[in-house]
């Protein structure tokens, strides 16, 4: 006997992405699939349904799962979500006859050092790692690419950026949007203090994919925690020493449908 082939539904928590989520598990039964909302390993496709950040919480849920991802959108437009709820049976057809795209989106990793030697914590990320000070004071950062010191760093924040998380919390900080097929990530400063004292950069760097980006705190901040942002989720660590970003051996697949639906969406969402 044939095993059924099985769809992983990921809704975030309203009450709309619920109803939508009910009504694509019964399209999708319908159809002879069998659907799961426990993350299921050896399902086909991974659907997530709310808006750009149901997508960061499925991804983040499904511990990065190399089966294919794509979203429905419950809200405005979204990045990771493509599918409109009116194209929801559209996109099902074109689903089963393979009418589609596989992007592969690429992950930051970040390896987080101790100043007590204790075992180096790793993370990846889909759109952004942040590093802050944990009580908003300045932050004081020595930042060194693939070994060379670039500039010592004292402000609000470090941003490190995916191209897929370029258009998401880096674009609000002023970096740039990087097409998300691009190889690379993007480091963007948060309010950099130019003064005689401090000299940092103001502007984003785009680093490429195969160069690490040490962030090392300084001495200064020995008294206040640091603070790690992965994709909107803060820890809080009270003896960080540094961290070392680079893009991740790890990744993730999203289909599309619609070619344009990139450069529609910018415009549409921004301008
Ligand atoms: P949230 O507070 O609901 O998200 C903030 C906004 O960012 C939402 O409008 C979200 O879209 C949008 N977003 C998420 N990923 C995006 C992407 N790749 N491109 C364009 N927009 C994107 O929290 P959340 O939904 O859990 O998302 C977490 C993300 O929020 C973080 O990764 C960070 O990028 C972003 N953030 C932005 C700022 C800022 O711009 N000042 C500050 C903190 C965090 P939806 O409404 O569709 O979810
Ligand atoms: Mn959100």
């Amino acid at each position: 006997m044939q095993h059924k082939k099985i769809i992983n539904l990921y809704p975030n928590n309203n009450h709309k992405s619920l109803s939508i989520s009910l009504q694509v598990q019964d399209k999708f039964e319908t159809r002879g699939f069998q659907v799961s909302y426990e993350n299921n390993p050896n399902a086909d496709l991974n659907i997530c349904i709310g808006g750009d950040g149901a997508f960061l919480r499925a991804v983040h849920k499904s511990d990065f799962s190399n089966i294919p991802f794509v979203g429905i959108n419950t809200g405005h437009l979204g990045f990771y979500q493509e599918i409109l709820i009116p194209n929801i049976e559209n996109f099902i057809d074109e689903y089963l006859k393979s009418n589609y795209e596989i992007e592969t989106l690429d992950l930051l990793e970040a390896r987080v050092h101790f100043s007590d030697d204790s075992e180096a914590l790793i993370f990846n990320a889909l759109n952004e790692f942040v590093v802050k000070s944990s009580d908003s004071s300045i932050i004081h950062l020595d930042v060194l690419i693939d070994n060379n010191h670039l500039e010592t760093f004292a402000g609000d924040a470090l941003l490190i950026s995916t191209p897929s998380g370029s258009t998401a919390y880096n674009f609000s900080a002023g970096g740039s949007i990087l097409y998300r097929s691009l190889k690379g990530y993007q480091l963007t400063p948060l309010a950099p203090i130019n003064s005689k004292a401090y000299r940092s950069l103001l502007n984003s760097i785009v680093i490429p994919s195969m160069s690490t980006l040490r962030v090392k705190v300084r001495n200064e901040d020995s008294d206040s925690n640091s603070t790690l942002i992965i994709d909107g989720m803060s820890n809080e660590y009270d003896n960080l020493n540094y961290i070392d970003f680079k893009t991740s051996t790890k990744s993730i697949s999203k289909l599309t449908f619609y070619k344009d639906w990139y450069w529609l969406n910018i415009k549409d969402k921004f301008l």
